[in-house]
C-alpha cells in the first residue's frame, strides 16, 4: 500500500520538476530587470529551486505517513475561515473528535495548532496562578506539562516514576490526598517509553478529592481504547500526526461540564489570548451564542485534512482500529523477539500499540543503527525522548502504517543493520 502512495507521489515529484523548468525561464528574464530594482536583498537561490520532499517511511513516533485521502483532502481550494461551509466542516470534526474521545461533550473542538497547543489551552485554562496541580512524571511529556504549569505561576508537584514504570491508583490517591490538586494530570500512551498507562479507577478519585482529570492522548487516540465519558476524564486532548493519520497542526480537546466549571468562573484571565477558552468556545459554535466572531485564522486546508482523518476512523470503527493495532503490534513483538531484541515494557499488557520500545541491543550504538536504517532504507526510526534517551529505540506502526508488511519492512530492515553495524561500541 505505501509503495503504490510513494510511487504516485514520485508522479507529483515530476510535474514539480517541470514547473520548476519553467520558473527558471521566466526567472532568467527577471533577472534583466533586477539591475533597476529598489530591493537591496536579493531573492534568495534556494527558493528559486522547485520545493523537494523525500519519499520515506515513517516508522517512527509521529509523525507518520499519511493516506491518499487525507492528502487529497489538503489540496482543496481554501474557503474562508468564516464561511458557513467551513462552519459545517467544523461541526464535522466536533462530532468526530466526540466519537473518537467517546464524549458526548458540548465543548469539544480543535486546536489549531500541535499536540503542545493543546497541552497549553489545557494548562492555562484549568489553572490559575498559585493553584496547585499534580503531574505524573513517566517520561518527557509530564515533565513538559509540570514546565507548562509552571510557566503561569502554578504549584507544581510531580509524581515521579522512571520511563517504563506507572503509577498505582493508590499512589495516585495518597499523592493527591497528599497535595490537594486542582488538576492532575497522566499520559495515557507515553510515547518516549512506550507506555500504556492503565486508566481506570482515576476519574473516580480526581472527582473524590475535588480534582481534575487531565490526560494526553496525543499517541494513544485511535491505537488503544479511551472512554473519556465513561472513564470520568475531565480534559482530553490528542494531536492529529500519529494514529489519526492527518498532517502536523491540528489537535482536538474536549472539555466535560466539571472542567468547564472551572475554566469558565475564573479569577483571572487565562495568559494566552489565542488559547483562551472564551474565543474558541465561540469560535467553535460550543457557547450557546447564536453568532461566531473572528478570533484568529483557523488553519482551513488543516482542518479539512482532520475532518477527513476522522471520517476514516468513523467508517472504520473504533473498535477494529484498537484491534489493528495490537494484532500489527503483537505481530511485530514476534519478530523483534526472534531477532533476539528485547522489549522495552516486559508487561505485554502495558505496551503501547502504536509506538513500540526495544531496549538498546548490547554493544551497538543506536545512533548508528538509526543512521544505517535512513540511509539504506529511507526509513525513520527513533531513539528515546528526554529521559529515555540512550535507553531505547522506537519504531511507530500507527494508523495508515499499521499494516503487517510494513512491520516486515521495518524488521528486515532492522536486521539489515544488526548485522552491518556490528559491536562498533568499545
Ligand atoms: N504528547 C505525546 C504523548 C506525544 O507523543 C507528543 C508528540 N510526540 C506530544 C504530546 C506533543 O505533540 P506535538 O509534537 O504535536 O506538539
Amino acid at each position: 500500500m505505501m509503495q503504490r502512495t510513494l510511487f504516485s507521489r514520485r508522479g507529483g515529484l515530476l510535474a514539480q520538476q517541470a514547473a520548476a523548468a519553467a520558473l527558471d525561464g521566466a526567472l532568467a528574464q527577471r533577472s534583466d530587470r533586477r539591475s533597476v530594482s529598489s530591493v537591496t536583498i536579493q531573492p534568495p537561490a534556494c527558493m528559486l529551486r522547485p520545493l523537494e520532499v523525500p519519499l520515506r517511511y515513517l516508522f517512527g513516533p509521529g509523525p507518520s505517513n499519511v493516506p491518499p485521502r487525507v492528502l487529497a483532502a489538503g489540496a482543496k481550494p481554501i474557503i474562508g475561515h468564516l464561511h458557513p461551509e467551513m462552519y459545517e466542516i467544523m461541526n464535522d470534526i466536533k462530532k468526530g473528535i466526540q466519537y473518537a474521545f467517546q464524549t458526548e461533550n458540548n465543548m469539544t473542538l480543535s486546536m489549531s495548532g500541535s499536540g503542545h497547543t493543546a497541552m497549553e489551552c489545557a494548562v492555562f485554562n484549568a489553572v490559575e496562578p498559585g493553584e496547585s496541580v499534580l503531574i505524573a512524571i513517566n517520561g518527557i511529556w509530564g515533565e513538559r506539562v509540570a514546565e507548562i504549569a509552571e510557566r503561569i505561576g502554578a504549584k507544581v508537584h510531580r509524581l515521579e516514576k522512571t520511563p517504563g514504570n506507572y503509577f498505582s491508583n493508590k499512589e495516585i490517591e495518597q499523592a493527591i490526598e497528599k497535595h490537594k490538586p486542582v488538576l492532575f494530570f497522566l499520559t495515557h500512551g507515553e510515547s518516549s517509553a512506550g507506555l500504556c498507562h492503565p486508566i481506570d479507577g482515576i476519574g473516580d478519585i480526581c472527582r473524590k478529592h475535588n480534582c481534575l482529570f487531565l490526560v494526553d492522548t496525543v499517541a494513544s487516540l485511535g491505537a488503544a481504547p479511551i472512554f473519556m465519558d465513561q472513564q470520568n476524564i475531565d480534559i482530553l486532548y490528542t494531536g492529529s500526526q500519529k494514529a489519526l493519520n492527518a498532517p502536523p497542526g491540528t489537535a482536538p480537546i474536549s472539555f466535560n461540564d466539571r472542567a468547564c466549571h472551572k475554566v469558565f468562573n475564573r479569577k483571572t484571565k487565562p495568559v494566552s489570548y489565542i488559547l483562551d477558552m472564551t474565543h474558541l468556545s465561540n469560535y467553535w459554535g460550543c457557547d450557546g451564542k447564536p453568532a461566531r466572531a473572528y478570533h484568529h485564522t483557523g488553519p482551513v486546508s488543516g482542518f479539512f485534512t482532520l475532518r477527513e482523518s476522522l471520517a476514516i476512523l468513523a467508517e472504520k470503527g473504533l473498535e477494529e482500529s484498537w484491534r489493528k493495532h495490537k494484532e500489527v503490534a503483537a505481530y511485530l513483538y514476534k519478530g523483534l523477539e526472534d531477532l533476539g531484541l528485547k522489549l522495552f515494557i516486559s508487561d505485554k499488557d502495558l505496551r503501547l500499540p502504536s509506538v513500540t520500545t526495544i531496549s538498546i541491543p548490547d554493544g551497538y550504538d543506536w545512533r548508528e543503527l538509526l543512521m544505517y536504517i535512513m540511509k539504506n532504507h529511507q526509513m525513520e526510526m527513533t531513539g528515546g525522548l528526554g529521559p529515555s534517551i540512550g535507553m531505547v529505540m522506537r519504531i511507530g506502526l500507527m494508523g495508515y502504517n499499521c499494516e503487517k508488511s510494513n512491520a516486515d519492512m521495518a524488521l528486515h530492515a532492522l536486521e539489515d543493520a544488526l548485522k552491518n553495524c556490528k559491536k562498533s561500541k568499545a
